[in-house]
């Protein structure tokens, strides 16, 4: 216990944070906490390169609640709890899950923290920061709300901590951020969390942070070492079907499957169904109740299969999942770092499963750019694509030889391998992902921009 309680103290975190992160099983600091940890404390402006997954909440929230400590007040009274501290998250799970963070983290010391987010009553919420709260995690959209209905009162505020930003400008959530910016008191510190670093979010990083210190958290290291990757070519109309085989033939207890839309979400889990295989979605067409509903039956082992958008899924920390599977291949490669993420936590290794179909090519070549490793590609026994298209989506280019070979009879696809894996398809990265420069995203990222942002209004509305 000794051991443990030195890492945290030696970044200068008081004793009842120390000793909460050890009854949390923390035995030392992530990189990016211990980086992060001292800068924070040290009262500085920072721009973390880092991720979901790298602990990136302790990152913040640990020292946060430190600064926090010499205002906190046992007084009742809710003009003793003003608003202190704002996190401002892309999606309501993010901000459920910073917000329990600072729940945890923070439950030895006499400071509040509510959460605030759309799609629900705004009553409970207005009760919650009428009695008063140091810290409000919130989402950009129904905080505005509550800045109307003048529910709450920013004159107080010292910290302003934007989470995912990336994420929340996909989202387009730029406009009230900068909003909400404009309504907080101009002596504060700023923190800012990214996993790409987009030109917009460095004009916004330029206006918004002061002198400050920069982070990259290139990786989850020790994440990154223990998943495995791998594709499997597929023929489009055969996708599903090979879902379910690989579920049923592997024994397949608890995947995480990831599909570009909310109707494609709906449709596979219902084929899922019917193929016996106990499976739920979630994404942001579902009210909030049902998406924690069906998030609380993949934890406990009630669903086999979650099938999930990018956006519903962020943020979802499950821990130790063990597959990931890629049913849609995202055209944006951040999005494949973001849904690998699920997988490969706490020490525990993870599998990284793709199926791909001869119109990936595109993503999956910018995928293999962006994380710097080539993504070994298994055929499975009767579900390949036929055609030239087998070469290419192997990774080779067709040569004449390959033609010829494949013309003849007795060959077969480039290899075949029994589903059943006995043991991982490669040695792992040595290193995950780094965080690309800003103009380094690939084109088709770009692209989806508008269409994710579209895609995502419901959230947006309801946030
Ligand atoms: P985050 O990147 O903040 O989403 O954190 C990912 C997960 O790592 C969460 O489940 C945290 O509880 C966990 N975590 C954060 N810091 C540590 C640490 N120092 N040791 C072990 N687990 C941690």
């Amino acid at each position: 216990m000794q051991v443990i309680s030195s890492a945290f103290e030696q970044l200068g975190l008081i004793p009842p944070l120390v000793a909460t992160v050890a009854e949390l099983g923390y035995s030392k600091p992530t990189p990016v906490q211990e980086q992060a940890i001292p800068l924070v404390l040290s009262g500085r402006d920072l721009m973390a390169g880092a991720q979901t997954g790298t602990g990136k909440t302790a990152a913040f929230a640990l020292p946060i609640l430190q600064r926090l400590v010499p205002f906190a007040s046992p007084s009742a009274s809710p003009a003793r709890h003003p608003v202190r501290a704002l996190v401002l998250t892309p999606t309501r799970e993010l901000a459920v899950q910073v917000a329990e963070s600072f729940r945890d983290y923070g439950a030895k010391l006499p400071l509040r923290s509510t959460v605030i987010y759309g799609g629900v009553d705004m009553n409970a919420q207005i009760d919650q920061l009428r009695k008063g709260v140091e810290v409000v995690v919130a989402t950009p959209g129904r905080l505005l709300d509550h800045v109307q209905n003048k529910t709450v009162m920013f004159n107080q505020l010292s910290v302003l901590v934007l989470d995912e930003a990336d994420r929340m400008l996909d989202m387009g959530f730029l406009p009230d951020i900068k909003r909400i910016i404009a309504l907080l008191p101009r002596e504060r510190q700023n923190l800012l969390f990214s996993a790409t670093f987009p030109d917009e979010i460095r004009t916004l990083a330029k206006t918004l942070l002061r002198n400050p210190a920069e982070l990259q958290i290139a990786a989850r290291n020790a994440v990154a070492d223990l998943v495995t990757h791998v594709m499997h070519p597929v023929a489009r109309e055969k996708k599903r079907e090979l879902l379910s085989y690989l579920i049923q033939t592997r024994g397949l207890r608890q995947v995480l499957v990831f599909t570009g839309t909310r109707i494609g979400a709906n449709r596979l889990a219902h084929q899922l169904r019917r193929d016996h295989i106990h499976a739920d979605a979630i994404h942001g067409d579902k009210s909030q109740a049902e998406r924690e509903a069906a998030l609380a039956d993949f934890k406990s082992g009630k669903t086999t299969v979650l099938v999930a958008t990018d956006v519903a899924s962020r943020g979802l920390d499950i821990e130790g999942l063990p597959q990931v599977i890629n049913f849609d291949v995202p055209h944006s490669p951040e999005d494949y770092v973001h849904r690998i993420g699920r997988t490969g936590r706490a020490g525990m290794t993870g599998e990284a499963i793709s199926l791909v179909s001869p119109q990936d090519h595109d993503a999956v070549a910018a995928i293999e750019r962006l994380i710097k490793k080539r993504i070994e590609r298994v055929l499975i026994p009767n579900f390949g694509p036929s055609g030239p298209s087998v070469a290419t989506m192997m990774g080779d280019q067709p040569s004449h030889k390959d033609r010829e070979r494949r013309r003849s009879p007795s060959s077969g696809p480039k290899r075949q391998v029994d589903p059943i894996f006995s043991k991982p398809y490669e040695p792992a990265a040595p290193t995950a992902t780094p965080i690309p420069a800003a103009n380094q995203e690939a084109p088709q990222a770009k692209r989806k921009r508008p269409q994710l942002a579209a895609l995502l209004g419901g959230l947006k509305k309801a946030s």
